[in-house]
C-alpha cells in the first residue's frame, strides 16, 4: 500500500507529491508546522495544536489556506487512507510560490502540506522503559521561538550533537546557563515530588502536551512549579523528562555525564504518563 499525502487541495501518493523549487518555505523558511500525535486513530489534543497552527499563522502573517474546519476533515482522511493506528500528523503551511524576494509575495496562495506517518506499536513503550539521555548545549535559536516556524536548523545542529554523543535528545542552554528547553521537546525536572519547568515567554514553544500535562497535574493535586533551572539542579534533581505530542511523557536518565536518580526510570515516570494519558482523554 502506497503512503498517500495531501498537497494543496490534493491527495497524492506520498513519492508522487512534490512542491515547487520556489515555494517560499524552501527558499526562506518561510511558514510553520504542527505535529499531532496519533494513538489508536485518535488525534492528541487535537484543538490545542490547531490553536497553536492558528497562532503561528497569525505571528507571521500568513493566511490559513482553508477554513479552520477543514482541517480535521484532511486530518482524518490520511489516518483512514494511511491505516495509521500509532504515528503522527505532521502538517505544514508556507507563505507560498513566488519568484524569490523577500518581501511578502503580493498574490501567493500558501501551501498547504499534510503527512501522515505510522510508528511501531511498541516503540514509545519500549523507550519509556529505558528512558533516554540528554546532551546539553548552546541554545542557538532566534528570538521568537513560540512561534512553530519550519526554520530549525539550530535544533537539527543540536539535535545531530546530541545524537553524536549517544544521546537520542538535546537540552538547549541559555546564556545564564538556564535550560530553555529540549530541541524538539519541553524539558522538566523532578525535586521533592514537586515538578519544574520553564515558564512561558518566547524563548520557548508553548508546548501542548506541556499543558496537558499541567491541567493533569492540578487535576490530581501534584506539585508543578514554573522556574528556571540550570545543570546544577539537574544534578540534584530526583527525576528528569521530556514531553511532546509523540514522546508523550519520557523520562530522563543522563544528562552529560550525571545520572539522573540512580540511572534508571523513576517511579513518577509512570504516574505523570497516567496523569497525562488520563488528561489529554479529555481535551
Ligand atoms: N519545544 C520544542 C522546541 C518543540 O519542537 C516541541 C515539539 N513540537 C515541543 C517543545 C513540545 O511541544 P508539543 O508538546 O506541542 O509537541
Amino acid at each position: 500500500m502506497s503512503r498517500i499525502s495531501y498537497v494543496n487541495g490534493a491527495y497524492c501518493t506520498h513519492n508522487s507529491s512534490v512542491i515547487h523549487i520556489e515555494d517560499r518555505g524552501f527558499q526562506f523558511a518561510d511558514g510553520v508546522y504542527e505535529v499531532f500525535g496519533v494513538i489508536n486513530k485518535k488525534i492528541l489534543d487535537y484543538q490545542g495544536h490547531l490553536n497553536r497552527l492558528f497562532d503561528s499563522l497569525n505571528e507571521i502573517k500568513i493566511k490559513s489556506p482553508i477554513h479552520k474546519s477543514a482541517y480535521v476533515f484532511h486530518i482524518k482522511n490520511l489516518i483512514s487512507k494511511n491505516q495509521i493506528k500509532n504515528g503522527l500528523i505532521y502538517l505544514q503551511i508556507t507563505r507560498g510560490v513566488a519568484s524569490r524576494d523577500f518581501k511578502f509575495p503580493k498574490n501567493a496562495k500558501p501551501s498547504l502540506v499534510i503527512i501522515a506517518k505510522n510508528l511501531p506499536d511498541d516503540e514509545y513503550q519500549n523507550t519509556f522503559q529505558k528512558g533516554i539521555k540528554v546532551k546539553t548545549t548552546k541554545d542557538l535559536r532566534w528570538k521568537r521561538v513560540d512561534i512553530k516556524t519550519i526554520n530549525l536548523l539550530a535544533p537539527v545542529l543540536a539535535k545531530q550533537y546530541a545524537v553524536d554523543n549517544k544521546c537520542q535528545e538535546a537540552w538547549l542552554v541559555d546564556n545564564e546557563g538556564f535550560i530553555t528547553e529540549g530541541s524538539s521537546s519541553t524539558a522538566w525536572i523532578l525535586k521533592n515530588k514537586t515538578l519544574y519547568t520553564t515558564p512561558l515567554s518566547n524563548s520557548i514553544l508553548n508546548g501542548i502536551t506541556r499543558k496537558t500535562l499541567i491541567r493533569g497535574l492540578k487535576k490530581n493535586k501534584l506539585k508543578l512549579i514554573e522556574k528556571k533551572f540550570n545543570i546544577k539542579d539537574i544534578k540534584a534533581c530526583d527525576e528528569a523528562f521530556i514531553t511532546s505530542a509523540t514522546q508523550y511523557i519520557m523520562p530522563v536518565i543522563r544528562v552529560d555525564s550525571h545520572r539522573i536518580g540512580n540511572g534508571r526510570v523513576g517511579k513518577y515516570a509512570e504516574i505523570f504518563r497516567k496523569v497525562y494519558m488520563e488528561a489529554v482523554k479529555l481535551s
